[in-house]
């Protein structure tokens, strides 16, 4: 973080030319608004454009193309925009009252096309507000100057009468139906913008440039306001971190996944402002007042855990939950007390989320919370919204029933695996089959290519030579930095040498077998063993061993002793890790032809030495069906979920049935 930029105006002339109507210049400064982060946050803000169309009749009605819900200003479309009829919005506008769940109902019904995604919540504020173009943000400026004890005062030092200002109401049909009012009453000729207490601003034009302009315009004045008050650069400095006890932070994350009923990924920030903060000796003060506009209210619950203590944090937050549940008729089943961030002297910013991104995206608005903690400070002191005013938000019948239709997380969300030689084959596999499981995944390989196996949040390749002890410690300490911990073990990596008669078997080719098959793996298990202890439902490690063990073949002496020694070491595992409800089983795969090694040549050459086809070749087991590296990573897959909970020092082959092993 450090100093932080200014925001920009970035309207190109050129590429506004390339709109080719008014809904694609909306969807270009919306994106344009979206790429700014002291803008817009992951989803945050709104936008909308009013057209008058023809309908289906040919007669012509005002609609407002307002965003849906679920878009992201970022990478929006003019798919994302959702069309409502202005004249049944600007009716709902008049009424004295509206439940926030009739008002989504209301919405929805207005749309004129129903197969477009809910009208953001903000749709009849935006209808309110009489001018084509709508833009509204939650921009950091003006949330810090608002969010002091003489916020209102400020902003009207800064705005004059450029702009109305909306006291905060909850956001919804309350705000909707205020800022209307206010705006009726106060806007004149000159108004250019709205700005909301506690929430953000509005503002708006006649063209997209203009709304846009306007905004940059706005919040580059609170933005110079802070600067020419001394509350711009803020600290951010903090020593270098050392290396987190991994141990201390799986405790930490059993312990909040405890509190949430549910595993729970935790995040270790590595941005120097998070450790600043975190180190400071008033952390316990300044930390503890509220989020700065609702929009993060979900995102990083009330407040922060400073230290460690998440069962004292838990029966806190019961307290605040109790003291206002009664009032808005939220039920205990709704509560859960785990914070979602923590500020700890030695771990720094340290964020959970039922998956990696939501953890990802709870570190990026936590960073933004601290910029602006620290400059309201530095001005005049950080003031949130009074709590019941947060709980509101944070219990919101509409977000509740946003999560409610997100439905069942996927079996495996919130749980961390490690897979090794997971750049190719069984490996890979294992590791896309464990993401598509909702897993965290962190894949481990020689192969330099295992780093962007896979775009996406909740994987992590990590280059790894398996016999190297330090590369290992790094790769542990790669991945509890991320994911917090580790629930699953997968020891797929191994070599597979040359055919050799033990007549002709060198020590050195045994030893190089034995490294990566079987001493490589001990490293693994005991560094892993403290994690997996720890994991909230229990450690899982699946080993993938081999046929040869059961039926070992002429020519493969290093590499069956070394599967077989392999299958010792894990039933030696689950007989020591049993007691702490570790499980720790083995597979045993064989004749799996899709892999790196088995290429097209060498399939014929086989084939051809048993008078087979290839296709022949690939079938020869007792069902005559193919054994592929997804059939072993979705059996790998299974032993870490809930049939085999029961199952611990178990074999289980997987090879179309062999006639020696049966
Ligand atoms: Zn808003």
């Amino acid at each position: 973080m450090g100093i932080t930029s200014t925001v920009k105006n970035l309207w190109d002339p050129v590429e506004a030319g390339r709109c080719r109507d008014e809904l694609e210049l909306r969807v270009y400064t919306s994106r344009l608004l979206g790429r700014e982060p002291a803008l817009v946050l992951h989803g945050g803000g709104n936008t909308s454009l009013k057209l008058r169309v023809d309908d289906v009749l040919g007669e012509s009605e005002d609609v407002l193309y307002v965003k849906g819900s679920g878009w992201d200003l970022a990478t929006i479309e003019t798919a994302g925009f959702s069309p409502v009829r202005m004249e049944r919005l600007l009716a709902l506008a008049r009424l004295e009252r509206l439940t926030d769940e009739r008002m989504g109902l209301e919405l929805r019904a207005a749309l004129t096309d129903p197969t477009a995604p809910a009208p953001s919540v903000e749709a009849i504020l935006h209808a309110a507000v009489p001018y084509r173009y709508v833009d509204h943000t939650h921009a950091d400026a003006v949330v810090t100057l608002t969010n002091t004890p003489s916020g209102a005062a400020r902003v009207r030092e800064v705005y004059g009468d450029d702009v109305v200002v909306v006291p905060y109401a909850m956001p919804g049909f309350d705000l909707a139906r205020l800022a209307s009012r206010v705006f009726a009453d106060e806007a004149g000729e000159a108004t250019v913008g709205m700005i909301l207490l506690n929430h953000g601003v509005f503002s708006f034009g006649d063209s997209a440039e203009q709304a846009y302009t306007r905004m940059i315009e706005l919040v580059t004045r609170a933005e110079e306001y802070l600067q020419a008050h001394g509350a711009w650069e803020v600290e951010a400095a903090a020593p270098p971190a050392p290396a987190p006890p991994l141990e201390t932070v799986a405790e930490l994350r059993r312990a909040v996944s405890a509190a949430a009923g549910a595993p729970m990924v935790l995040r270790v920030s590595q941005a120097a402002a998070g450790r600043a903060f975190a180190a400071r000796a008033d952390v316990q003060t300044v930390s503890q007042q509220g989020p700065a506009t609702p929009d993060h209210v979900l995102r990083t619950k009330r407040v922060p855990l400073v230290g460690r203590d998440v069962e004292a944090y838990a029966a806190a937050y019961e307290r605040y939950f109790r003291t206002h549940a009664e009032r808005t008729g939220r039920s205990l089943a709704t509560l859960d007390p785990a914070p979602r961030v923590l500020l700890d002297h030695e771990l720094g910013l340290c964020t959970v989320g039922r998956t990696a991104r939501d953890a990802a995206i709870v570190e990026d608005v936590y960073l933004h919370t601290i910029e602006i903690i620290l400059r309201a400070t530095a001005l005049e002191r950080y003031q949130a919204l009074p709590e019941a005013d947060i709980f509101d938000v944070e219990y919101w019948d509409l977000e509740q029933a946003k999560l409610r239709r997100g439905g069942e997380p996927p079996p495996l969300a919130g749980e961390v695996a490690l897979v090794t030689g997971a750049a190719s084959g069984i490996g890979r596999a294992c590791a896309e089959e464990l993401l598509a499981e909702g897993a965290a995944v962190v894949a481990l390989d020689r192969d330099p290519a295992v780093v962007s196996l896979f775009e996406r949040d909740g994987f992590l390749g990590v280059r790894c030579d398996v016999t190297a002890e330090d590369d290992v410690s790094a790769a542990f300490l790669a991945a509890v930095s991320a994911f917090g911990g580790l629930d699953m073990l997968v020891l797929n990596a191994g070599i597979f040498p040359r055919s050799r008669a033990i007549d002709e078997l060198g020590l050195d080719e045994w030893r190089a077998t034995m490294q990566v098959n079987l001493d490589a793996n001990l490293v693994l298990l005991r560094e892993a063993a403290p994690l997996l202890r720890r994991a909230p439902r229990y450690g899982r490690v699946v080993v993938v061993g081999s046929k040869n063990v059961p039926a070992p073949g002429p020519g493969a002496a290093a590499y069956s002793a070394s599967k077989a020694a392999l299958t010792q070491l894990a039933r030696v595992a689950a007989l020591e890790w049993g007691p702490a409800g570790v499980r720790v089983n083995v597979v045993h795969p064989n004749a799996v032809y899709d892999t790196g090694i088995w290429t097209d040549e060498v399939l014929s050459e086989r084939a051809e030495r048993y008078g087979l086809t290839v296709e022949e070749y690939r079938r020869s087991n007792v069902l005559r069906d193919e054994v592929t590296s997804r059939d072993v990573a979705r059996l790998v897959t299974a032993l870490c979920g809930p049939a085999f909970a029961k199952t611990t020092g178990a074999q289980v082959p997987i090879d179309g049935g062999n006639e020696r092993v049966i």
